[in-house]
């Protein structure tokens, strides 16, 4: 997919996302649904992601290898960074195109509860797949 604008719900934080994989991640982790109350639907952006109102961005350090971003106006939730590479994951409901859209891998699929399920047929990861997969990464 193309480039793609978008903002926060309040419209103080404008992103750019130079391109973003329409091929996107869906994480059942303890944290992702913590944080926002259900599992992370996620696009891969990379590196090219622009913020005017930057200033708005509030990072919250949820890990060793990983920062969390939001709105500090409205909360909306804006990306999850790995800090190694500087690649962001940004929600999918952000960006108003979605064309081609498709759900291909579920990551902690053993922390996903037993009151949901979905029924795309995807690759699953369980969180010991991804950290012996990641552990050079991380
Ligand atoms: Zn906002
Ligand atoms: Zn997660």
């Amino acid at each position: 997919m193309s480039k793609q604008e978008t903002s926060c719900v309040c419209g103080s934080v404008k992103i750019t996302a130079g391109s973003v994989n329409p091929k996107f991640t869906v994480c059942h982790c303890d944290n992702c649904r913590a944080w926002g109350g259900a599992p992370f639907f996620a696009v891969q952006c990379g590196t090219n992601v622009q913020f005017e109102g930057a200033e708005n961005v509030k990072e919250y350090n949820s890990s060793t290898w990983a920062a969390r971003g939001f709105c500090r106006e409205c909360g909306t939730h804006l990306f999850y960074k790995l800090k190694k590479t500087g690649e962001y994951n940004m929600p999918v409901g952000l960006f108003p195109d979605t064309q081609g859209l498709e759900m291909v891998m579920q990551y902690f699929s053993d922390q996903r509860p037993s009151y949901y399920c979905f029924s795309n047929k995807t690759e699953e990861m369980t969180r010991e797949e991804i950290f012996a997969y990641f552990a050079s990464e991380i």
